[in-house]
């Protein structure tokens, strides 16, 4: 007993912030649980729990003074209030305030007692944004107070808002940060970063910078708050940063503890693959090859990210390192995202490798019945290459001995899978070689610390004879024109893609998009061939009318983003984005990527409907003025961040909390420097920081 009491009480001494939430007052099941869901678990969690912004109700704006797409905080009297029922049911009530000007307050969700308490002369404080509307400005559902009188205070400091959950609000998750804050250790007992590493960088405080951005004093920097400047909040994204280095550097360590099979193979097949090819390599396929072999030969798993931009020729190369596995007497596997993806390949493969004598297995989530049992049983005993999607990693498949994991379009999978296909091959403490094929072209200081886990290679060379795609951008009032040009484009024997987008990307919106396109076109264009493929449509389905266009049976293909991955048709040479504005650079681009693969000239259409933000405007000219990946990426990141680049919504990978890659890549190369100097002399302590910052995540550490 006395021993267990005392072991707990260093570990409070240690570290605090290991308390879980329940040790706060007023915190039962019911509230751990709500806490849980947005991963805080213990004391520190909440610490750590930083403002997704910052609401300014420390003064008043004069109505006259309200600036359009601000936020601000407003105080008047109602002079009108109108119910309406334009399209759906309005309530809009006019304030006005001593400045003599006039705002409009609009709710489309109101309940009738609300609308009760509206009444002429009812003093009200609201906070929103203002926005231009029918007449002059206006606020769509503002928060606000009544008032009894004028004169009532403002907030005093800055209003943090929190990323938060249902059932818990922002008054909740505020006062419970604050009650944790209570418990902050002193400086040194916080502090994770040894001192003299900490000491060359100028920062203050963690323990300071904690307190600043939680509770930021009435004389903050309120604009260096807003645009996350704040020295406080660059303390903070710094150690962010720093820990997420840790993170990919212990977990590349991790990796490479493991043993590989050396795959260096008598370069039979390789040569025989290129040999049978009806082109050569580019130079730069030829020196990522080479980095593969020489990885591929070592005795330790390689951990390799092949960067090129789409049509740069990333499969030949896939192809070419699997058969150095295959030359050792080992089995390769080859996972994409997509059925679509992983069908083409498994064409490519197929095509490329039968002049081999090698027929590579199919497995994928449609793959059922005899056929799935036929496929393992290969897996199991003499398959050399196997092509599929997740369905790989399910249980129940097992490999006889997997040397060559290749991933493509890495971003849509994430560490997480990664590793689990990995493990597949895995035989005791030895596993097979990864290769990530990924047509985002990534920034440099990004990719340092996207994939710190893993080596570079970039394929920086098109093949030869590609023609640059002409991209134009035009209003959807021309829509009609455009399809016009579609149908002299058929005419000319050309094929063209018609992609539908939408912005809520649920699968059956998208579908339906693309039916109401199809059915469009199909009365506009009589008498031509018009495929549709959206994600809704059966595998046999979407083969088909893929399988029609790809023989040029089918002139003009209607498809929602699904085409966006990798789809290899070279004679399409037309490519109509419809509200392109609504799309990333990244996705616009690798959309992009399907024309401009054949001889002939290719031109993309981006339709947009006006009038465009000035960031889509932004996003399409820098599409219409380079079609250079890398380029392109370096504007994407600038103008909307990396989270988005990377893909990692789905993927979670790189979801800060402060830091922001685009504002803080300057402070890369110190992290870097840290983070060196801390794996190598201090490990605890990168321990306790992923921990601290990562919590759950951190399980793959182990890895
Ligand atoms: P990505 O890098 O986008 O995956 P792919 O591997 O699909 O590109 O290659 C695009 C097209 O270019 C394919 O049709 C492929 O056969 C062809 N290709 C690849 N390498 C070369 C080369 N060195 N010369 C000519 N064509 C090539
Ligand atoms: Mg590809």
């Amino acid at each position: 007993m006395p021993r267990n009491l005392t072991s707990t009480g260093e570990q409070n001494m240690a570290d605090a912030g290991l308390a879980p939430v329940s040790a706060l007052p007023g915190v039962g099941p019911v509230l751990a649980a709500a806490l849980e869901r947005i991963g805080i678990t213990r004391i520190q969690d909440l610490w750590f729990h930083l403002p997704l912004r910052y609401e300014d109700r420390t003064r008043l704006t004069p109505i006259r003074d309200l600036r359009v797409g601000e936020s601000a905080q407003v105080e008047g009297t109602i002079e009108a209030v109108e119910r309406g029922f334009r399209f759906r049911p309005q309530l809009r009530v006019v304030i006005s305030d001593d400045s003599r000007s006039m705002l409009c307050l609009r709710f489309f969700n109101f309940r009738r007692a609300q609308v009760e308490q509206l009444q002429p002369g009812t003093r009200l404080r609201c906070y929103g944004m203002v926005r231009h509307g029918a007449h002059g400005a206006e606020i769509v559902h503002p928060q606000y107070q009544r008032l009894a009188a004028a004169g009532v205070e403002v907030a005093e400091s800055l209003t943090p808002i929190y990323p938060t959950t249902e059932g818990l609000g922002q008054k909740r998750i505020g006062s419970l940060i604050a009650l944790a804050l209570e418990r902050l250790p002193a400086d040194d007992e916080l502090e994770l970063i040894p001192a003299s590493l900490r000491a060359p960088l100028h920062m203050i405080s963690l323990r300071e910078a904690l307190l600043r951005v939680h509770q930021p004093p009435a004389d903050s920097d309120v604009q260096a708050l807003g645009a996350g400047r704040h020295p406080a909040q660059i303390r903070l994204a710094f150690e962010e940063l720093l820990t997420h280095h840790l993170s990919l550097k212990r977990l590349r360590a991790s990796v490479r503890e493991h043993g590989a099979p050396r795959l260096a193979g008598d370069g039979s097949l390789r040569k025989a693959l290129l040999d049978a090819l009806p082109f050569a390599l580019t130079g730069a396929q030829r020196r990522v090859s080479a980095e593969i072999a020489h990885d591929l030969a070592q005795a330790e798993p390689m951990l390799r990210l092949v960067q090129g931009d789409v049509g740069s020729g990333k499969t030949i190369v896939a192809a070419w390192a699997a058969m150095a596995a295959v030359e050792s007497g080992f089995q390769v596997a080859l996972m994409a995202p997509t059925e679509l993806l992983a069908e083409q390949h498994l064409r490519n493969l197929a095509a490329w490798l039968a002049p081999l004598g090698i027929e590579p297995v199919w497995l994928a989530g449609k793959v059922k019945g005899k056929a799935r049992s036929a496929a393992l049983e290969a897996l199991a005993r003499d398959a050399q290459v196997v092509v599929g999607t997740h369905a790989l990693m399910q249980q129940g498949v097992a490999f006889r001995n997997l040397g060559l994991v290749i991933i493509d379009e890495q971003h849509r999978f994430g560490v997480h899978q990664r590793l689990a296909l990995r493990d597949k091959g895995r035989e005791g403490a030895r596993v097979p070689h990864q290769l990530v094929l990924t047509a985002t072209p990534i920034p440099r200081t990004l990719a340092m610390t996207a994939y710190a886990d893993l080596d570079v290679s970039v394929i920086d060379e098109l093949p030869p004879g590609r023609t640059p795609v002409a991209t134009v951008a035009l209003s959807s009032a021309r829509r009609e024109e455009v399809i016009e040009r579609i149908r002299l484009a058929c005419a000319e024997g050309r094929q063209v893609y018609w992609v539908c987008t939408l912005i809520e990307e649920t699968e059956l919106l998208e579908a339906q998009a693309a039916e109401v396109a199809h059915a469009e076109l199909s009365s506009h264009l009589q008498g031509l061939e018009i495929g549709l493929v959206h994600g809704r449509l059966k595998p046999a389905e979407k083969q088909k009318v893929m399988d029609a266009f790809r023989a040029g049976r089918c002139a003009l293909l209607v498809a929602t983003t699904v085409i966006e991955v990798g789809v290899d048709v070279p004679n399409a040479s037309l490519m109509v984005i419809e509200n392109a504005e609504r799309l990333g650079l990244a996705q616009l681009h690798q959309l992009r990527g399907r024309v401009g693969r054949g001889s002939q000239a290719s031109t993309c259409v981006l339709l947009y409907q006006p009038p465009l933000s000035a960031l889509a405007r932004e996003r399409l000219t820098a599409m219409r003025e380079t079609s250079d990946g890398f380029v392109i990426a370096e504007k994407d990141l600038q103008l909307r961040g990396p989270g988005e680049l990377l893909g990692t919504r789905q993927t979670g990978r790189l979801e800060f909390r402060v830091a922001d890659l685009a504002r803080d890549a300057s402070m890369l190369p110190q992290v870097q420097q840290v983070g060196s100097a801390m794996l190598a002399d201090h490990p605890q302590s990168c321990e306790r920081l992923v921990s601290r910052w990562i919590g759950g995540m951190a399980r793959f550490a182990g890895a």
